[in-house]
């Protein structure tokens, strides 16, 4: 067996793992949680876990330093993985991109009106800004590229001045965001590309209605590119199945998954060149930020300081 502490909450992954132990006779065992709680429990009962998933670089980078992860040398992997996409002592590795970006009111917004990160503290969209609180990775990891892009002084002036254009005191998850677009309670929502995917999917109606009424914008074209976060996997330290875990990583880095959690999930694979979903090639192509995923997590401290001082909940 295989035992994986998940952070990830999608559906498809259920289907991933039981096509894994139909083709290798390998039982997964998942237990999913908030990342932090599976850190936590992997730290005091150290041999219980074999694989740590996140949806976020900044709990890879917690758990590295942890000391809850283990190095791993498989030329597969550090094939198929782009060398920013992972840990430079090789404790994680990415899985799948998320990038965080702006889903805009087709109706109320021109979407040449705002271009970058920068422009969501402009004035003009006083009241109009939908997010979730600063206590979500997400958020976490976007203010670290803000401020690895400038520097945190310049972070925290952004950041006062978009906490000022809140439609809301932030609460909700994304989805909520666009729901509070669609609703004309927000002009912009801040948030990962799949979600905009699971919406227009749902089967829930409004949902549906929800997704229909917004555009996506990829900021920072003509600069530093649209933030991009990864969901990573690590194998734990005391992995009592550590042959089995590099199995399975490696099984979720073939073409077939990697195309599946496009296909199925929304979001981009990290494998170069897979084929990705109609709905992600409707999106279009752009400029994604090529810093590496390892300086968004060990950034992660200084942007909890910016959201401090910035006032955002
Ligand atoms: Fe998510």
């Amino acid at each position: 067996s295989v035992t994986v502490y998940s952070h990830r909450h999608y559906d498809i992954d259920k289907e991933i793992f039981s096509a894994f132990e139909k083709e290798t006779g390998i039982q997964v065992l998942v237990k999913e949680d908030k990342a932090s709680k599976l850190i936590e429990l992997i730290s005091q009962k150290k041999d219980a876990a074999d694989i740590l998933i996140t949806v976020d670089v900044a709990r890879l980078d917690q758990a590295k330093n942890k000391n809850i992860l283990q190095p791993i040398q498989s030329d597969y992997i550090n094939s198929r993985v782009p060398s920013n996409f992972m840990d430079s002592d090789y404790m994680w590795f990415g899985l799948t991109k998320r990038y965080r970006v702006l889903a805009y009111s087709k109706e109320r917004v021109n979407p040449v009106d705002i271009k970058n990160y920068t422009d969501l503290a402009q004035p003009k969209w006083k009241g109009k800004i939908a997010v979730r609180s600063s206590g979500n990775t997400y958020n976490q990891s976007l203010m670290a590229s803000v401020i690895a892009n400038s520097d945190q002084t310049k972070a925290e002036t952004w950041a006062k001045s978009l906490v000022a254009n809140f439609s809301r005191s932030p609460k909700g998850n994304d989805r909520d965001q666009v729901k509070e677009v669609a609703a004309d309670r927000a002009d912009i929502a801040i948030i990962n590309t799949y979600y905009l995917g699971k919406l227009l999917n749902s089967e829930n109606e409004q949902e549906v209605e929800a997704g229909k009424s917004v555009g996506l914008i990829f900021p920072n074209q003509e600069n530093s590119g649209a933030h991009v976060n990864i969901s990573g996997i690590g194998v734990c330290k005391y992995a009592p199945n550590k042959d089995n875990a590099i199995q399975l990583i490696e099984y979720l880095l073939s073409d077939k998954v990697q195309e599946l959690y496009s296909a199925a999930n929304y979001e981009y694979p990290i494998v170069k060149d897979i084929p990705i979903c109609d709905l992600l090639q409707s999106w279009g192509s752009f400029r994604e930020d090529t810093i590496a995923l390892e300086e968004i997590g060990q950034l992660n401290t200084a942007a909890l300081e910016v959201f401090a001082r910035a006032g955002w909940e």
